[in-house]
């Protein structure tokens, strides 16, 4: 409606200028003068929104509307019919000829803007699917996503648009039966008419067996592709974006857990889907302030005195309540966001330190410091300008590594580890027990504390291998000079075994939940000068 409501005014503009230019040539005295050339005015509108077809009628209705025109209005001179004829064949000519060679203009110009091109294959896609989806048919979407494409397109003089598109004519005279479609990215999406789940599994199997099998060439380079496939069905599609939506957090799936080929599926991505989504939430949360540190204090049972304290992070999403650390954490260790998220927490806890001094409380903070910290040279080179800008609290800075991670990635983290130690950064090593590493290796590492795993800790007072473990953990380590701290300690029975055992350090709900850094200030002057006793265990932690 709204489209014949503008070529009904277009139309009646284009008549209306002709019907102008027609009265002034009239009172101008008549078609020999110079304004009869007005009417090409009228005839390039038309051209511009009818091309050919406007220019030519436009230009004839013109030269109609021109030869009923007197050559001289004031003397009552009529044309001849040669003169008015042969004006208007050569304006409908340059009408025709005008219209024609813009619309050539126009589709040089859209094949060219290769961009346009391939946004129009996406919208050409998305209404095939949207029609697929209200009909009968069954259908999969195939897409396929290069790995390797960056070193393709640096053997091809980075030309990544002829990559695309030679790649697509190729796939498309080798696949005819199958529509292919170039995405805004360059990846490429198959529509499989008639295929249901098995068959598009049986397609990509053998796509796949085909494409690793021969090299696909251009300009004479062979090229092996690194393809991941993501298949998705019509069950699965609400509407075009939903799919490609789909596709996308499929193929972050497919890639994790380096799998060749994934058709979607619902149960294997939502938790996945979940954790992305978090992901992408996180970054926000810094800048709203849903983050923040609480501190869980560790008793030093030798005399009895808070000294230390663990840094611990807590995340109140805005929609999704309390998330525990355990449910991002890992997944945050997995990209590169770890390094900014511990570069905060760093900081934060420098600028706590700093409170705490204020009011005369000296104690240590354990930071828990993800091994791909330690590898990135931009965390580390962050990290030692921050150091080096706070001096003075280096020496009340623990970082915390797991057993596991410090066995695995000890040959590249090993130099680091003792720099750190060097400056005066305490190293200690979390979750001990866990990670397989013998007792007798611990000498080497450039680690000052062992934290005992909760697992052993938690039975300590009913299980007899368990307490002999860290009766012996305790006394090998004492003698290798490494502090020993118990994690977990629930019970005044545990935290009696421990002090008898001589460990140096206890954390546990007994001693105090995880606080926050005001709670932890008072928590730690009442506990100090003794206005405070631990005897009430606190089973339900707030954080
Ligand atoms: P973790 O380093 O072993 O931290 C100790 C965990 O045990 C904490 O859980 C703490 O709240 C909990 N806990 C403390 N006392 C007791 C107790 O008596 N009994 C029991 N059952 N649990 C106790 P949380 O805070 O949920 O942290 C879980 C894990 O998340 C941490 O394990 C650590 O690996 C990671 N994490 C927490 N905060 C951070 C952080 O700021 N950075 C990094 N990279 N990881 C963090
Ligand atoms: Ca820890
Ligand atoms: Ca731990």
């Amino acid at each position: 409606m709204k489209n014949k409501l503008k070529h009904f005014f277009v139309i009646l503009t284009i008549l209306l200028l002709i019907a102008i230019v027609d009265i002034i040539v009239y009172f101008t005295g008549g078609t020999k003068y110079v304004f009869p050339y007005l009417m090409l005015i009228p005839i390039i509108v038309s051209t511009l929104f009818y091309y050919t077809f406007g220019g030519i009628i436009s230009a004839f209705i013109a030269g109609v509307f021109l030869a009923v025109l007197p050559i001289d209005s004031n003397l009552k001179i009529y044309q001849t019919p040669f003169n008015y004829i042969s004006r208007i064949i050569i304006l409908t000519s340059l009408g025709g000829v005008i219209g024609y060679l813009l619309k050539n203009k126009q589709k040089i110009k859209r094949k060219t803007g290769l961009e346009t091109n391939i946004y129009n294959e996406k919208e050409l896609l998305k209404e095939k699917v949207n029609r697929l989806l209200k009909s009968n048919t069954d259908f999969s979407l195939v897409f396929i996503s290069i790995d390797n494409i960056s070193e393709i397109t640096s053997l091809l003089d980075n030309d990544i648009t002829d990559f695309s598109l030679k790649f697509s004519k190729y796939l498309k005279q080798k696949y005819s039966n199958i529509d292919i479609y170039i995405n805004t990215d360059f990846s490429l999406i198959f529509l499989l008419k008639n295929y249901s789940i098995t068959d598009t599994e049986n397609w990509i199997i053998n796509f796949l067996d085909d494409i690793n099998n021969n090299s696909f060439n251009i300009n004479n380079i062979s090229l092996f592709l690194k393809n991941y496939l993501i298949a998705i069905n019509k069950n699965d599609i609400n509407n075009f974006d939903d799919a490609f939506k789909k596709m996308i957090t499929s193929l972050y799936y497919t890639k994790e857990n380096k799998l060749d080929y994934f058709i979607y599926d619902d149960k294997a991505i939502s938790s996945n889907y979940f954790t992305s989504e978090l992901l992408s939430d996180l970054h926000k949360a810094i800048k709203k302030n849903e983050l923040f540190i609480v501190y869980q204090p560790k008793l030093n049972l030798a005399d009895n005195q808070i000294i230390s304290a663990e840094a611990l992070i807590r995340w109140n999403h805005s929609t999704k309540g309390f998330i525990p650390p355990n449910e991002f954490i890992p997944q945050v260790e997995k990209t590169t966001f770890i390094n900014n998220l511990t570069l905060w927490i760093i900081t934060n806890v420098i600028n706590d330190l700093r409170k705490l001094k204020k009011q005369n409380i000296n104690i240590k903070i354990a930071i828990n410091i993800s091994p791909r910290n330690l590898m990135s040279n931009l965390f580390l080179t962050k990290l030692f300008h921050i150091l080096n800008n706070n001096k003075d609290i280096i020496n009340n800075l623990e970082f915390e590594l797991t057993e596991r991670d410090i066995i695995t990635e000890i040959s590249s983290i090993k130099e680091i580890l003792l720099k750190l130690q060097k400056i005066g950064v305490s190293i200690a090593m979390d979750d001990f027990g866990t990670g397989y590493s013998s007792l007798t290796n611990l000498k080497h590492l450039p680690i000052d504390i062992i934290k005992i795993d909760r697992e052993f800790i938690k039975n300590l007072d009913n299980n007899k291998i368990d307490y002999e473990m860290v009766k012996s953990i305790i006394n090998i380590s004492r003698l290798m000079d490494k502090k020993i701290v118990a994690e977990g300690v629930e019970t005044k029975n545990t935290l009696d075994y421990l002090t008898n055992l001589n460990c140096f350090e206890a954390q546990g709900y007994y001693i105090s939940k995880p606080l926050l850094i005001n709670k932890l200030q008072e928590f730690i002057s009442n506990y100090n000068n003794k206005t405070f006793k631990v005897n009430n265990l606190i089973l339900d932690p707030i954080y």
